[in-house]
This record gives structure tokens, sequence and C-alpha cells, in this order.
């Protein structure tokens, strides 16, 4: 838990979330600006600023993201429809909340910036 995270506050539920599920080890809830029709974001609760930070340790973990935004879409009905999955690291990745998070985002033909 750090302080000053927005994150770790909806985790702690000392501030609202629109939660869609939690275990132990992680927290998803949707996205408040929603960027897609579903926009959810899979979240660790441990606090970990950013990729960068990851450890060896960390490997089941991000691995388990994964598998919790793979449920989600199933029960988001997009699974076949297909989604994204991005985390954004850093300044110039557009990180903006230092805090873990793997976007999930459907529910419509997304738009791939040319650079990818
Ligand atoms: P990123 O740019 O990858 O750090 O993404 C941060 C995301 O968190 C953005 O898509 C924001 O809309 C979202 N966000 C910020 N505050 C909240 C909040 N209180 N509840 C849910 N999502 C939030
Ligand atoms: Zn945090």
């Amino acid at each position: 838990m750090s302080e000053d995270c927005i994150f770790c506050k909806i985790i702690a539920k000392e501030i609202p979330g629109d939660i869609l599920y939690e275990d132990e080890q992680v927290m998803a809830f949707r996205d408040i600006q929603p960027a897609a029709p579903i926009h959810i974001l899979i979240v660790p609760k441990k606090h970990i600023p950013s990729i960068n930070e990851v450890t060896e340790e960390d490997e089941t973990l991000l691995g388990h993201l994964h598998i919790v935004a793979k449920k989600l879409a199933e029960k988001e009905g997009i699974a076949e429809r297909g989604y994204r999955l991005v985390i954004n690291t850093g300044k110039e990745g557009g990180q903006i909340i230092y805090h873990i998070h793997l976007h999930l985002m459907g529910g419509k033909k997304l738009i791939t910036p040319k650079h990818l």
C-alpha cells in the first residue's frame, strides 16, 4: 500500500471503484474515462509503480493478471470478437497512474496507431 496512490485506495476500498472482480492477488474495475465501450483495469493488489520495477518474484502475478483479463473478456462477451491488452509504462509510454495496471479494451473495432 502506497499512501498517495489512487489505485491502492480503490483496492483498500477507501475510495469507490466499479469493481468487477477481486481475489487475493488482483482487483479489476472499470476505467473511469473509458476509451472503448468496454474498458477494464486489472490491477495487482501489490503496489508496483511500473513494469520497470517488476522482479522475478512477480512472474506469477503478471501471468495471473492476464488470466483474469481473459476471463473478464469472456464474461463481457468480447472474447471471440477480440480486444486489446495494454500496459503503459513511463512518461513516453503514456503512463499516468504509477501502480501497474493492465488495460482490457474492446467492444468496438479498435484503431491501431501507425507506430504499432
Ligand atoms: P495509464 O495512462 O495507463 O496510467 O492509465 C490510467 C487509467 O486510469 C486511465 O485510463 C484513467 O482513466 C484511469 N483512472 C484514473 N483514475 C481512476 C479511478 N479513480 N477509477 C478508475 N479508473 C481511473
Ligand atoms: Zn498503489
